[in-house]
């Protein structure tokens, strides 16, 4: 319940908004600011008028309750709010399998929030904060947190104030936390791969002797099926994937990067499919979903702290108990070009002597 005071504020608040329907434009309307996502800049015009993303455009008749942010009516939205059409539809593409979706929760860079405060800059979410492969920002170097997007764009005052991302960096344990010693390897090998994601997905192939001979689209399917495996539960009893399970003797393997054990995730519910990195905003457990990639399909760099050839890792690191993850994953590997796998997974598909369609029966032989 929000006290009276509050909700008083918010009737006043929307009256110009009411006021408004009907008429061509938003008397107060924000500009865009650079590389600004979608949620962001309609929360800060929202702001203006006590409301957030949804409800303004809710009440504007833009889209119905139900209707996802990506669903609004974009021609009513480029009228009133004069933005013109096609930036909002660059602003508002539905998330494809490399876009996380509009939530309650977003992806951010603290220090980049900050710098906007510093700079007299609105706070705003930055668009590729809402890439999935996307977890160290580019600038700071600092792996994104998960935050509610109510507490960056709080509803009843117009922006975020240092205050406000004082108890954010509080309540997230983050101001002065003691960054673990060990954990510069696995940042690395992270690193490598959001580039190299970040470059296939510009058309560039990747780097051959890292990561084998690819095409852009080969490479993006391979990290995508990975990072599927790591981030899934395949078992028919609740369990941790293995991004809650660094391999043994991974040296910073407790590393806040990654997420922390809670609670097992429960089985897979029928018909729903494997969790994709666009499936998990939180980028803790998107970081641990892209070092897999890198520990199994990457021949490593010393700086990551693995042995430099990745057969022998795959063998190590993989967890036998997982059973049917890996039988999914073996069938995976079957669209993955054959030069390939013979290559640099050939190792791993001998030591796998469980047919791949019943592993029921494999997990006995365990
Ligand atoms: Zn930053």
């Amino acid at each position: 319940m929000h006290h009276a005071g509050a909700s008083r504020y918010r009737q006043r608040a929307r009256q110009p908004v009411n006021a408004v329907i009907g008429r061509e434009t938003l008397p107060i309307c924000p500009r865009p600011l650079p590389g600004e996502a979608f949620r962001s800049r309609l929360c800060r015009v929202g702001a203006a008028y006590g409301m957030n993303a949804e409800e303004l455009l809710t009440s504007l008749s833009l889209k119905s309750e139900r209707d996802r942010l990506e669903q609004a009516d974009l021609v009513g939205l480029s009228r009133v709010t004069r933005i013109p059409i096609i930036q909002l539809v660059e602003l508002a593409k539905p998330p494809d399998r490399w876009t996380l979706p509009n939530g309650p929760g977003v992806a951010v860079c603290l220090k980049c929030l900050a710098d906007d405060l510093r700079n007299k800059i609105r706070p705003h979410l930055r668009r590729v904060w809402q890439q999935a492969w996307y977890v160290f920002c580019a600038e700071h170097g600092d792996r994104l947190q998960l935050v509610p997007s109510h507490l960056i764009f709080p509803r009843y005052r117009t922006q975020l104030t240092p205050a406000g991302l004082d108890r954010i960096n509080r309540s997230l344990g983050a101001t002065g936390a003691p960054r673990s010693v060990n954990d510069a390897g696995i940042r690395r090998a992270i690193w490598i791969t959001q580039e190299a994601i970040s470059a296939a997905l510009s058309g560039r192939p990747p780097h051959a002797p890292t990561w084998g001979i690819l095409s852009a689209n080969e490479f993006l399917t391979i990290i995508q099926d990975i990072s599927c495996w790591a981030l899934s539960n395949f078992e028919d009893r609740a369990a941790y994937p293995p991004i809650y399970s660094p391999p043994p003797g991974l040296p910073g393997a407790d590393t806040p990067l990654f997420a922390r054990k809670r609670r097992p995730v429960p089985p897979r519910r029928p018909g729903r499919s494997v969790r994709t990195l666009a499936d998990v905003v939180n980028p803790a457990a998107r970081c641990a979903a892209l070092w897999w990639a890198y520990g199994l399909a990457a021949d490593a760099e010393p700086a990551t702290g693995l042995r430099p050839e990745s057969e022998p890792r795959q063998i190590i690191f993989i967890d036998p108990l997982l059973a049917e993850g890996m039988a999914w994953l073996r069938l995976r590997m079957e669209q993955w070009p054959e030069a390939y796998v013979r290559y640099r997974w050939e190792a791993f598909a001998r030591s796998q002597r469980l047919p791949a369609r019943s592993s029921k029966r494999a997990r006995s032989h365990n």
